[in-house]
């Protein structure tokens, strides 16, 4: 039972695309999971298919509700959007059930009443003859149902092909051979009566009616089993594209050795998510020598074969450098929503009206060159802080007796300057050459002044923000 696998590119498109996602909600959302997310829904928005979500809750011991709760909102966060309810694994247990007894119907599945003793038995007599595994061989295989024990606790097991091989036809990985001596008649209906992940999650795909399955190259062996349960009910395979593994930056497999590995983590330190999804897609996929876009640009562009063979290595200064670039080129106001909204994520104070509006006016200065939003923070303190403003230590020493006086002679003439760069100008370049000092020498004062630090945007761009009255309070402030 080997017949032709799915050949990806001989799928015909007449079908809608359909992915999904299928995370194990047993912690947190895993980078490398969001990154699994990421490219299946990129896939399916980019070829008007669907996207979907399936909580696989069946192992009941380490599935928490905390959990599932944690990869919702770390989906959302990344703005992927799944269509319809995330479904259940759990729920659908009947459901997996009534097709392992449709497997015995149609034969393809048989009931093994071997007990645990016997199996172990049969391993160690394996093991004694020097076969380095064993494959179990059920004796109850081709047995009479006449002779099945009544009532006795059985398993289901898939009636596998014990000879030739399953050949899985991987969109990344290419023809994958399995040999079928060893795969073994696996279980897909416990005697408890529960089903196992394999029959489950092929039965869900089939139902949910998904055409792609993308997911980590970790599930490549599970495929060749899962090919097996499509055959055996009959059903279509899906397309296969097993995707690498993310290597931390020293080529070793991630881990929280090499920096965070939870994407809340990365919603906590202030990434946009924007920067997050062109990062995570660039991550193990390429599109020409293109680092930086958009999502739309990358639903268009996403596609299985531009997905590398090999690990991609997890790097923070290229994915720092690729959100700054998404913070300079973001829109204000959507800008400004998700910087609040960062700082609740955070835990930090949410920003009070004038704050808001202060910050709202000072974007167009800070958002250049800010990596994460603390960062952008940082260069708008001169707007989100208030009278009296305290100067840091290394701002604090441009305030000198030489320079207050400095301040003191330049309020006068700012009560009546026209309140833009070329009209203030001219009135700063004129007092500091009245002083025998470069722009540069009265700049430092002004920024202990208004900011209380020494790196800030522009003199200009601050008083423009702050405006007259205000910047004129905090001069005298700090001249007093
Ligand atoms: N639940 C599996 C996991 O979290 C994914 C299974 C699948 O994608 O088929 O690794």
């Amino acid at each position: 039972m080997c017949p032709a696998a799915a050949d990806p590119a001989a799928n015909p498109a007449a079908k809608p695309v359909v992915t999904r996602f299928a995370p194990s909600p047993t912690g947190y959302l895993h980078i490398g999971g969001a990154r699994t997310a990421l490219f299946n829904w990129l896939y399916a928005r980019g070829r008007g298919g669907k996207f979907l979500l399936r909580i696989e809750d069946t192992d009941r011991e380490r599935s928490t509700p905390a959990a599932t709760e944690a990869i919702l909102q770390g989906l959302r966060w990344l703005g992927l959007d799944w269509d319809g309810d995330a479904v259940s694994q759990f729920a659908r247990k009947d459901r997996h059930a009534e097709v392992a007894h449709q497997m015995l119907a149609r034969g393809t599945a048989y009931k093994c009443f071997s007990t645990p003793e016997e199996i172990a038995a049969f391993r160690a007599e394996a093991e004694a003859k020097g076969a380095s595994y064993a494959v179990f061989q059920s004796p109850w295989r081709d047995a009479d149902p006449s002779t099945h024990p009544a009532g006795a606790p059985h398993a289901i097991r898939m009636r596998a092909p014990r000879s030739g091989e399953t050949l899985v036809q991987d969109a990344v990985q290419g023809t994958v051979r399995f040999g079928n001596d060893q795969l073994d008649d696996m279980i897909v209906l416990r005697s408890d009566g529960t089903p196992t992940y394999m029959l489950a999650v092929v039965v869900d795909d089939h139902d949910m009616g998904v055409t792609h399955v993308i997911r980590g190259d970790d599930h490549l062996n599970n495929a060749a089993r899962q090919q097996m349960v499509y055959d055996a009910m009959g059903w279509d395979i899906p397309v296969w594209a097993h995707i690498p593994l993310i290597h931390g930056p020293d080529g070793k497999k991630l881990s929280k050795r090499h920096g965070a590995t939870a994407v809340g983590d990365y919603q906590a330190q202030g990434y946009p998510a924007a920067g997050m999804r062109n990062y995570l897609t660039r991550l193990g996929w390429a599109h020409g020598d293109d680092e930086f876009f958009t999502s739309a640009q990358a639903m268009d562009w996403f596609d299985l074969p531009g997905i590398g063979r090999s690990p991609a290595r997890l790097d923070f200064k290229k994915l720092e450098n690729i959100c700054g670039q998404h913070i300079a080129a973001a829109d204000d106001a959507a800008l400004l929503h998700e910087v609040e909204a960062y700082l609740t994520a955070a835990g930090q104070p949410a920003l009070a009206p004038g704050q808001r509006d202060l910050l709202s006016r000072a974007l167009y200065c800070v958002k250049e060159r800010a990596k994460t939003f603390p960062e952008l923070l940082e260069k708008a303190h001169f707007a989100l802080t208030s009278r009296p403003i305290l100067a840091d230590e290394a701002s604090a020493k441009a305030l000198d007796t030489v320079s207050r006086g400095i301040l003191n002679l330049l309020t006068p003439r700012l009560q009546t300057a026209s309140w833009t760069k070329e009209g203030l100008e001219p009135i700063l370049t004129e007092i500091a050459t009245a002083h025998g000092i470069g722009f540069g020498k009265l700049a430092a004062p002004l920024r202990a002044a208004l900011a209380g630090r020494s790196a800030t945007p522009s003199v200009y761009d601050m008083m423009l923000v702050i405006g007259r009255d205000e910047t004129i309070a905090r001069l005298k402030d700090a001249a007093a």
